[in-house]
């Protein structure tokens, strides 16, 4: 180093920067100045960092151990080449490496056998040479790789296996006293190792009884029932890792269904509850006058919702039935009440129907017209058949006048159907009341009538028609106060030697139509 000051090298150092145009980064500063103060340019030995990494190496073999002393000294002496060395030699004592596992010759070369007592000999029973640390670690990691399979449950156990670990990893660890632990190790190994297949077996049992379980859970599911068997099957050992893979895989599918299945049945549970539920609301319904039925019906229905499961649910079931059996009854009754009551309602309509035909039979037997108290017409046929026997036989004269009432339909219009029916029986009544005993009076119509006048000529026939007409104007018709006058307009025929009734009727009805168009009330002769 020049004599300078550290200000005056740094001037320096700063102008020299300048002058090379070199960019003023700490690396360019630190050559420039060590060039200056003539100091090696080395970057500086990176004493705490190495020993760091010394400290953190793993000493598994006593090789490893040495090394790492090795290096340690070496950060001490600022050695790079030390430290190189040491690291290198490090490597070669990796429990992964070849030289370690391939046997003790191997170490041979670059590693001092270090023996474990100076004692070994044959009086330990092991020969000399093959006694090393080496061989104690590779049984050691035997132990410690095989252990986890004899079970950890058992805490003396993995005491021991710890202390004997120790032991023979112990620098000049006693040889005599490693065999003697491990021959009781190996006895405690051989009753871990029969506890352990007893437990797997066991555990092998308890598997398939689960499985088993589900299989009669099951019965209805032919899938699951399939899964079952199959994983009864994938459980039976000898057992692979491959094999329980499979046993897990179905396994979660079976719980997976079964989660299924037991949704729907919930589901099929909830259905049934409503069900019941609607049916005992039902019940009550029909049954709301009997409130100690309704409230039994009640109590059941909360007892149904209540219900966690089908047991809980068939007491209250048969409760149910039993009622229903006894509403069954009474709905029975009801029925039979019903059905007694329809069939007389049958039996009265029978009757009804019966009597209308009768009604019917008998009105087609009737002459006369029930509103005016007059013939028919099947009445006229048969009053005009007999008079005009009558004629032909007595050959009298027989007279017949059809009228027909003058504007009916205004009575009608004006006063009412009823009005105009009073109004039908009135002039009925009139005619009657001015007609001799002999003489027929017939509803030919509507409001039109014939009247059959016996012994009488055409002349005194139409006297009569007009005798009626005076008498029904004086004879007014009363609808209500209402003083009605009721006119009609006819026609008056005799039979001729040779005509039937009908020709005669024919021949007033035609005169009767002249008679209207002379302008109505009035009577014309045919
Ligand atoms: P015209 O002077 O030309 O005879 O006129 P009209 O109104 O009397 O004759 P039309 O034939 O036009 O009407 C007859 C009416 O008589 C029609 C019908 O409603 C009525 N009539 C028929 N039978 C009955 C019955 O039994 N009761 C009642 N209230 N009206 C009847
Ligand atoms: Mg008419
Ligand atoms: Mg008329």
């Amino acid at each position: 180093m020049v004599d300078k000051t550290a200000p005056e090298l740094a001037r320096e150092t700063l102008k020299l920067l300048i002058v090379r145009k070199l960019a003023p980064t700490p690396a360019n500063y630190q050559a420039v100045f060590n060039e200056i103060a003539c100091l090696s340019n080395e970057p500086p030995f990176p004493v705490e960092h190495l020993r760091k990494i010394a400290q953190d190496l793993p000493t598994r073999t006593p090789g490893q151990q040495k090394q790492r002393s090795l290096m340690e000294y070496a950060v001490t002496q600022l050695s790079w080449e030390g430290v190189h060395k040491a690291l290198v030699a490090y490597g070669d004592f990796s429990p992964r490496t070849g030289s370690e596992t391939s046997g003790f010759g191997a170490l041979a070369g670059n590693e001092p056998v270090v023996p474990v007592n100076g004692a070994a000999g044959p009086a330990a029973g092991i020969g000399a040479p093959a006694l090393t640390a080496d061989f104690l670690e590779q049984i050691a990691r035997l132990i410690e790789f095989a252990r986890p399979a004899l079970g950890t449950d058992d805490i003396r156990f993995t005491e021991q296996t710890q202390e004997l670990l120790r032991t023979m990893r112990q620098p000049g660890a006693d040889i005599v006293q490693v065999k003697q632990m491990l021959s009781t190790f190996g006895h405690r190994v051989s009753f871990a190792a029969e506890d352990q297949a007893e437990i797997k077996s066991t555990l092998l049992h308890l598997l398939r009884l689960i499985m088993e379980n589900i299989s009669e859970l099951s019965l209805d599911d032919r899938w699951l029932s399939g899964q079952v068997e199959a994983l009864m099957a994938a459980a039976t050992p000898p057992l692979t890792l491959r094999r329980l893979d499979d046993v897990e895989r179905r396994l979660r599918d079976v719980m997976f269904k079964q989660a299924e299945a037991k949704g729907r049945a919930v589901e099929a549970q909830e259905e049934m509850r409503e069900m019941l539920g609607t049916f005992i609301e039902r019940l009550s319904l029909m049954t709301d006058s009997t409130s100690a039925y309704g409230g039994k019906m009640e109590e059941h229905a909360k007892l149904i919702e209540q219900a966690k499961s089908f047991e809980e649910l068939t007491p209250v079931l048969k409760e149910v039935v039993s009622a229903t059996r006894g509403m069954a009854s009474d709905s029975l009754n009801a029925r039979n009440e019903l059905r007694g009551m329809r069939e007389h309602a049958q039996a009265t309509e029978a009757e009804i129907m019966k009597l209308h035909l009768e009604l019917d039979r008998v009105s087609a037997q009737a002459r006369h017209d029930p509103l005016t108290g007059a013939l028919n017409r099947k009445g006229l046929d048969e009053a005009l058949n007999r008079e005009v026997s009558n004629v032909r036989r007595k050959e009298t004269p027989l007279c017949m006048a059809l009228l027909d009432i003058d504007n009916f339909k205004r009575i009608n219009d004006d006063l009412g159907h009823i009005t105009g029916d009073q109004a039908l029986a009135h002039l009925a009544q009139v005619a009657r009341d001015c007609m001799r005993p002999q003489d027929t009076l017939a509803r030919y119509g509507g409001e039109e009538f014939v009247i059959l006048l016996p012994d009488t000529t055409l002349d005194r026939g139409i006297e009569a028609m007009t005798r009626l007409q005076r008498e029904l104007t004086k004879r007014f018709f009363l609808a209500g106060v209402e003083k009605i006058l009721i006119t009609f307009s006819a026609g008056v025929a005799q039979l001729a030697p040779d005509e039937d009734g009908a020709g005669a009727i024919k021949r007033a009805d035609q005169a009767m139509y002249m008679a209207k168009r002379a302008g109505k009330n009035r009577v014309l002769g045919a």
